[in-house]
């Protein structure tokens, strides 16, 4: 069948298989993979007659749940395309992304609708038909749409999930990712990490980021193996539930990793049963990836972006250490050096082809155009690629700091500081300066005592002199996104900020 890969099947299967199997494990709730897929259909139906059905766009703003794991399904079984926001965003970011999407019905979680009232408020004359999404469950949430969609069966060209990036340097962009791109995506991860209905998955990572579909849980529940859903991360319990749970696999980004080596528990805790640890969207210092493998947790760095949906790169073993690994299987790599697709090893801007990759950023084909070089997807990142294929990233070009005649990647300085015993957490990014065009500033959380001069002596000898930091800013916290990454923009304008009002 040419539209075979689409993804409402995957919960029908299942549920002929092996019905009363757990899918979920939200809050100590199990949901099995009869009832998903039985919620999911009706929920589908109930889309469909409510005029949200083929080409529709749901936009929600909640916590990970097993709700929106039916949602999920049942967009994808009317034709309709999810659209989970951040409920960590502003009034005014979350207007934007409203406007952006377009949606027909947002549903909202009871806690986050001050700030989606406040986002709609901003919004006047674009009327998105709102729900609650009480604790009556997502079946009593769908009213009329205003204008009636589609109906018919989705095709595997059709968009199921629009993710807005992390938006870190620049603001955050609509990707979508069609049927057939998750599937292809989840088919290309099964290969480098196989998983059977035995598989454990402990998601700590949030509804609105691609991790929270892409890497594990959709795979999950495509081979019927069960998801233990995680609203928020928490160290403590997240060591507990693996314990408790027999969790197999798992997926995180750097910090993730950092709070659970850090947890008084870490050591106490049973972590055995794991045999997948995924790090993603950025590198794991050796200092933890070493204490990791001491208790037997298996960690293997990746590499990816939303565009990519979003697996690039994996690491096989202790032998690709210091790098993000090797391509996974139906993804190709190659390097833009030059204005040239350059496929022999060396350093240059990451290409990436295959078939998962997104179709474009909604409505919004300049943007899509400026990220492809032909069948190629423009990373964005500069990377260095080694005669075994597997590649390191050397740094993201748009965070890329130009301090006189030098280019200096913030990674590098971050990995640098972190090796001193006192630092914490280390952000770097250049800020506006007179004389070098750009100076490198380091945000530090601390632990323990380090003064300047002792953070200098102990960057001497590992980065050249040009790459040290001209100020060093001592913080409680590094701003992070939900997925761990430093906003290096909120950075640099609290800087600016001071320096206005000093
Ligand atoms: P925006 O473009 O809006 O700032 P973003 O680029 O952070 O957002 P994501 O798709 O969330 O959007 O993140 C992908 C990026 O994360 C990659 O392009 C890369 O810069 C970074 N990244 C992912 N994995 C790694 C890794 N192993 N090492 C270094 N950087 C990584």
């Amino acid at each position: 069948a040419p539209d075979a890969l689409t993804l409402g099947r995957w919960t029908t299967d299942r549920a002929a298989i092996d019905p009363a199997r757990p899918a979920i494990v939200d809050r100590g709730v199990a949901v099995s993979y009869g009832e998903l897929e039985a919620r999911a259909t009706a929920l589908a139906h109930a889309l469909g007659e409510a005029g949200h059905g083929r080409g529709a766009r749901i936009a929600t703003v909640t916590g990970s749940t097993a709700d929106q794991v039916v949602l999920l399904f049942a967009c994808a079984k009317a034709g309709a395309m999810l659209v989970p926001l951040s409920w960590r965003l502003t009034a005014g970011e979350l207007a934007e992304q409203l406007r952006i999407a377009d949606p027909s019905l947002l549903l909202v979680e009871d806690d986050h609708r001050p700030v989606a009232e406040a986002a709609l408020d901003r919004l006047a004359g674009h009327r998105i038909p709102t729900t609650a999404l009480g604790a009556a469950g997502i079946e009593t949430a769908v009213p009329d749409a205003s204008v009636h969609l589609g109906h018919g069966a989705p095709v595997d060209d059709d968009g199921l999930l629009m993710l807005f990036t992390s938006g870190t340097t620049s603001a955050p962009k609509a990707v979508v990712l069609s049927h057939a791109s998750c599937a292809w995506s989840n088919l290309s991860l099964s290969r480098a990490t196989p998983m059977t209905p035995d598989d454990v998955v402990l998601q700590v990572l949030p509804q609105h980021h691609v991790a929270g579909w892409n890497i594990q849980p959709l795979l999950a529940w495509w081979v019927g193996a069960r998801v233990v859903l995680e609203r928020t991360f928490d160290a403590g319990r997240a060591l507990a539930l693996i314990e408790r749970h027999r969790v197999t696999a798992t997926m995180g980004v750097p910090t993730t990793y950092r709070a659970l080596v850090q947890h008084p528990d870490f050591l106490a805790r049973d972590l055995s049963s794991l045999t997948t640890a995924i790090v993603g969207g950025g590198m794991l210092d050796p200092r933890a990836t070493e204490l990791l493998r001491r208790q037997g947790v298996p960690v293997r760095q990746g590499y990816g972006l939303t565009e990519a949906a979003p697996n690039v790169s994996l690491a096989r073993d202790e032998s690709d250490d210091g790098t993000a690994g090797r391509p996974y299987p139906h993804v190709d790599v190659a390097l833009l050096v030059d204005g040239r697709v350059q496929t022999a090893p060396g350093r240059g801007e990451l290409l990436v082809r295959g078939p998962a990759l997104f179709q474009g950023y909604f409505r919004d084909p300049e943007a899509t155009a400026e990220a492809r070089f032909g069948s190629w997807l423009r990373t964005g990142d500069l990377v260095e690629r080694d005669a075994a294929g597997r590649i390191r990233v050397v740094d993201r070009m748009k965070d890329i700091v130009r301090s006189g005649a030098e280019s200096i990647a913030p990674i590098e300085v971050e990995l640098a500081l972190l090796e001193h015993p006192a630092v914490a957490e280390a952000a770097v990014a250049g800020v506006p300066s007179e004389r070098w065009g750009e100076e490198v500033v380091a945000w530090l959380v601390l632990e323990g005592e380090a003064t300047e001069a002792e953070l200098r002596r102990h960057l001497d000898g590992r980065i050249a002199d040009f790459k040290h930091p001209k100020r060093f800013v001592v913080v409680d916290a590094i701003p992070r996104t939900s997925t761990g990454k430093p906003l290096r923009r909120a950075l640099t304008a609290s800087l600016e900020q001071q320096g206005a009002a000093s």
